[in-house]
C-alpha cells in the first residue's frame, strides 16, 4: 500500500494523492492548480501520472481546487467512475462546465497576443466538452453508505461542514490480509456555521491526511452578521440608495439569501427588493434546493415552518440569469440590495455593479469574506480613494462595511480539536498535513505533536511513503 502527494503539498491548491493498493490506484481529488498562468497551464496539462492507469477517483468537494482538472484527467483517457456524494456531484455539474468556459475565454485572450506576434495559439486546458463527459463519470454515494471503489476498498462519506456535499473519506484498504483505514479530512468547515451541519469525527482512522490552510491562524470573533445586514439595509432603504454585497456564487450567497429571509420573516427588515445576479449562483441555489439531506436541524425547522418549503426564495427575491436583466439592473430607480460574484471583485458581474454605484454616497458595499490582498475587494475595504474598475479608475464615495470572522475554514484551534477527537476515536499513527504553504504547516505539526501525535508529515509534491 502506498500514497504519494501530487497537489496541495506545500501549497493550498491543486489538491491531488494518489492510493495504491493490490496493484490498483485511486486517486483522492482531482483539483486545478490555481497560480500564475503560465506555472498554472503547465502543472494543470501535465498530470503526474498516465491518466489510463488510474482505476477509481474519489472527490471530497466540489469546490475547483478539489475537482476543477477532472475534465483534464478525462480529456486523458480515463473512462473510470468519480466517486463523490450526491451534492458534490450536482454541484460539479454546475460547477466544472463554468470553470470550462473561464478556460476557453482566458486561452482566447492569450492566443490574440500570441497570433500578433506569429506564436502558435494554445489549446485550452479542457473544453465545455470534457467537463461534460467528466459529469457524466460521476457515480454519487450519500453520505455514511458504504461503497467499493476497488476490489478490497471500502469507502465511506462523512460530513465535512465546509460547503454543501463537503466530506472528509474514509478508505478501508486491505492487501495481503492486512488492513488500513485511511482517513482524508478533504476541507474541514466550523461548527455553527448557518445551513451545514457541524464536522463529522470520524472513528477508526489509522493514517489521516488532513489539510491545515489555517494551521498557524485563529479566525476573528465573528461580528454579529445579523445586525450588520439590518443595519446596511435600512441604511440604503433611509438613504435611498444600493446596498451591493459581493459573495462567492458558491456558499456565501446562499448563506446572504438565508439570513434575508430570516431576517424579513422575523419583521425585521424594510421591505427592499434582492436580486442575486449572478448565472452560476443561480444555478448552485438550485442544487443547494435539491439537497435537503445535507442541511443543519436550524434550515430544517425553518423549512418545515415557512409556507412555501423553500428558504432560498422570497417574494422580493429575483435571481437573474440573462444578461439583458442583469443590465437593467443599472437603471433601478428604487433602493435595492444586489448580491453579486465574485466575491473579491476579480471578476463576474459585480464589477458591473460596483462601476455604476461606487461613486454614490448612497450606495453601501458590504464584505461577507475575506480579501485576498492585491484583489479590487481589498483595495475597497482598505478605503483607497481611487480604484480601478474594468480599466478606469473611480472615486470610491461608497460607505464600505465588513462582517467579520465568516470563513468555510476551520482555523488552527478548530483542527486541534478535529485532529485530537479524531485520535481519541481510532488509532492514528501518522499524520500527513496538506493544504498549506510550509510556515503554517510546521506549526501545525508541532501543534500537534504536542497534543500527543507524534509522527506528522509535511509532504513535498511527488513524495511517496509506505502505509
Ligand atoms: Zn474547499
Amino acid at each position: 500500500m502506498k500514497l504519494q502527494f501530487f497537489g496541495a503539498a506545500g501549497t493550498v491548491t491543486g489538491s491531488m494523492h494518489l492510493v495504491e493498493v493490490g496493484g490498483r490506484r485511486l486517486l483522492l481529488d482531482c483539483g486545478l492548480y490555481q497560480g500564475p498562468r503560465k506555472q498554472a497551464f503547465e502543472i494543470n496539462r501535465n498530470l503526474p501520472f498516465d491518466a489510463k492507469s488510474i482505476d477509481a477517483v474519489v472527490i471530497s468537494h466540489a469546490h475547483i481546487d478539489h475537482t476543477g482538472n477532472l475534465p483534464s484527467l478525462v480529456r486523458a483517457g480515463y473512462r473510470g467512475p468519480i466517486y463523490a456524494t450526491d451534492a458534490t456531484r450536482d454541484l460539479s455539474a454546475c460547477m466544472l462546465p463554468d470553470s470550462a468556459r473561464l478556460q476557453v475565454s482566458d486561452v482566447r485572450t492569450v492566443n490574440k497576443q500570441r497570433l500578433r506576434t506569429g506564436q502558435r495559439p494554445f489549446e485550452p486546458l479542457y473544453t465545455p466538452e470534457d467537463a461534460a463527459r467528466a459529469v457524466r463519470q460521476f457515480a454519487a454515494v450519500n453520505y455514511e453508505r458504504p461503497f467499493e471503489p476497488l476490489p478490497g476498498v471500502v469507502g465511506r462519506f462523512f460530513d465535512a461542514g465546509h460547503i454543501l456535499g463537503s466530506a472528509s473519506v474514509l478508505l478501508e484498504l486491505t492487501e495481503n490480509g492486512r488492513t488500513r483505514r485511511l482517513l482524508f479530512s478533504g476541507d474541514i468547515g466550523r461548527a455553527g456555521t448557518p445551513i451545514l451541519r457541524d464536522p463529522t469525527i470520524v472513528p477508526g482512522a489509522d493514517v489521516i491526511i488532513m489539510e491545515s490552510t489555517y494551521g498557524d491562524r485563529r479566525h476573528a470573533p465573528p461580528t454579529d452578521t445579523q445586525a450588520l445586514i439590518i443595519d446596511a439595509v435600512q441604511t440604503v432603504a433611509r438613504e435611498r440608495g444600493t446596498l451591493i454585497v459581493p459573495a462567492f456564487a458558491v456558499g456565501r450567497t446562499q448563506e446572504v439569501v438565508y439570513r434575508l429571509n430570516e431576517l424579513w420573516d422575523a419583521g425585521q427588515l424594510p421591505p427592499l427588493p434582492v436580486y442575486v445576479d449572478s448565472p452560476l449562483a443561480v444555478d448552485v441555489t438550485a442544487v443547494y434546493r435539491n439537497h435537503p439531506e445535507c442541511y443543519d436541524d436550524e434550515v430544517l425547522a425553518a423549512m418545515h415552518a415557512s409556507a412555501d418549503h423553500d428558504v432560498f426564495g422570497f417574494d422580493r427575491l429575483r435571481y437573474v440569469r440573462s444578461a439583458e436583466e442583469s443590465k437593467k439592473l443599472n437603471s433601478l430607480s428604487e433602493p435595492a440590495i444586489i448580491v453579486s460574484a465574485s466575491g473579491m471583485c476579480e471578476g463576474g458581474r459585480v464589477l458591473h455593479h460596483l462601476r455604476n454605484h461606487i461613486e454614490q454616497p448612497n450606495t453601501t458595499i458590504l464584505f461577507v469574506g475575506y480579501q485576498a490582498e492585491n484583489t479590487l475587494g481589498r483595495r475597497i475595504l482598505n478605503g483607497a480613494e481611487f480604484v480601478p474598475i474594468m480599466g478606469r479608475d473611480y472615486r470610491l464615495r461608497a460607505q464600505v462595511r465588513r462582517a467579520e470572522g465568516l470563513s468555510g475554514h476551520a482555523d488552527c484551534d478548530e483542527l486541534l480539536q478535529w485532529a485530537v477527537q479524531t485520535q481519541q476515536r481510532g488509532h492514528v499513527d501518522h499524520v500527513y498535513l496538506v493544504h498549506t504553504e510550509t510556515g503554517p504547516a510546521e506549526a501545525f505539526a508541532n501543534s500537534l505533536r504536542t497534543a500527543g501525535l507524534p509522527n506528522v508529515t509535511v509532504p513535498k509534491r511527488g513524495e511517496g511513503f509506505e502505509l
